[in-house]
């Protein structure tokens, strides 16, 4: 809502047990009942519910069957939901709006299934975009948003809480701001979480060089490489042009050597800054409610082609009116998890211990012990900061 956030915050929580025959679907809408969803004004109005589809290959988004059980209140209520998102700034099965669709269906958000119509926010190309000045951003002047999310009546937050490479989490704000901007859009909040590679850790492998859609990455300088035998082997290695690359992260992923690295630091925080004001650009003024589903809680964002086992058990299924609010909520009580055995974390965890990097402030954080050059508290802060929500909430558990 536009007025200034109540705190502490509601933010309603249910875990994943039925009882009967209600199943966790039902649940989900009583969930958001009791948050009060039916407090918005839904008479004939056009309803953005921003998910993510998943990238063709991954299996840790969330199923249609969520988004048809709030698309199915939302049209209860009167309003005219469609199921959005944009395009995505790396190359993969969602970076134009043609194979976006298709890999929305492919994984499962048919309209059959989910009972209305998929709308990519930023068009064809990613660049059907509206501009909008955020209220009291710091770091962004104006937003790029998605022009059919900017052109809802209603938006909703229907998000997989996971971790997240760039920011940490991926939570409410992350799939709002990050999702929510136009490939232009991406591109301002990526710009200065630009990577770097680590020559020694390089084997020339070029994997980073084949996965980047911008041609940044270059193989023109050489080390030695010792080999297995014991002799010296001059290779290639990768540089990545600063001005080419748009941070869009893709390398970082694909390289099985952990030699590409976010130049992070003031970098992470700032990423994250900007997805907390991308996040006020869309909700600003506009009634809004978030969903969101720690369940699969897998160390990457779902843009992977692939998903990573879980880092802890399912927890269950958060909503409220603050987007701050429920994303504090979601990584309150993930860190409240014991860790699964043998995951990211973990590995990522002795990898910290090994080299006596881990101290106490953050070893309890599983976020930050999964990918260490991230800073998750920037969001929440500068979201808080300028309004967009609070930190302080009450747990309210339905049963
Ligand atoms: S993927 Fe990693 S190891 Fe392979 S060339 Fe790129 S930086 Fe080097
Ligand atoms: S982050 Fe990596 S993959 Fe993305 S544009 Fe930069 S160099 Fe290319």
């Amino acid at each position: 809502m536009s007025e200034a956030p109540a705190s502490p915050a509601k933010v309603y929580f249910t875990n994943l047990r039925t009882h009967g025959r209600e199943s966790q679907l039902d649940k989900l809408k009583r969930l958001i009942r009791r948050a009060g969803i039916d407090q918005i004004d839904f008479e004939n109005k056009f309803v953005a519910i921003k998910i993510h589809f998943g990238e063709l290959g991954n299996l840790a988004f969330l199923r249609s069957n969520y988004a048809r059980a709030v698309a199915d209140v939302v049209k209860e209520l009167g309003g005219k939901p469609f199921l959005t998102d944009c395009n995505t700034l790396y190359v993969g099965s969602r970076k134009n709006a043609l194979e976006h669709i298709d890999c929305a269906y492919q994984n499962g958000f048919t309209p059959y299934a989910t009972g209305c119509h998929v709308i990519i926010a930023d068009g064809l190309k990613g660049t059907d975009e509206t501009l909008v000045s955020v209220k009291n951003g710091e770091y962004v002047q104006e937003a790029k948003i998605g022009h059919a999310l900017m052109d809802a009546d209603v938006v909703i937050s229907l998000t997989h809480f996971k971790g997240h490479e760039g920011a940490g989490f991926g939570g409410a704000m992350k799939n709002l701001g990050m999702g929510g901007g136009s490939r232009a859009g991406k591109m301002e909040q990526h710009a200065s979480g630009k990577p770097s590679v680590t020559t020694e850790k390089c084997i020339g492998c070029r994997a980073c060089e084949r996965i980047c859609a911008h041609g940044a990455i270059s193989f023109e300088g050489t080390r030695e490489r010792e080999l297995a035998n014991g002799t010296t082997r001059e290779i290639h290695v990768a540089e990545i042009d600063h001005d080419r690359c748009v941070g869009c992260g893709r390398c970082i992923g694909v390289c099985n050597q952990d030699a590409i690295a976010a130049d992070y630091g003031a970098a992470a925080e700032v990423l994250n800054y900007k997805i907390a004001e991308y996040t006020q650009a869309i909700v600003q003024d506009r009634p809004n409610f978030h969903i969101s589903l720690a369940i699969d809680v897998s160390p990457n964002c779902d843009c992977h082609s692939e998903n990573d086992t879980p880092i802890v058990p399912d927890v269950g299924m958060f909503a409220s009116f603050d987007p701050v609010a429920i994303d504090q909520a979601c990584a309150d009580a993930v860190m409240a998890q014991d860790t699964l055995p043998d995951t990211e974390l973990t590995e990522s965890r002795a990898r910290l211990e090994e080299a006596g990097a881990l101290d106490e402030e953050h070893a309890h954080d599983h976020f930050y012990v999964t990918h260490p050059d991230t800073a998750w508290q920037a969001m929440v802060e500068h979201g808080e900061k300028i309004g967009l929500g609070t930190r302080e909430y009450e747990l309210v558990e339905v049963r």
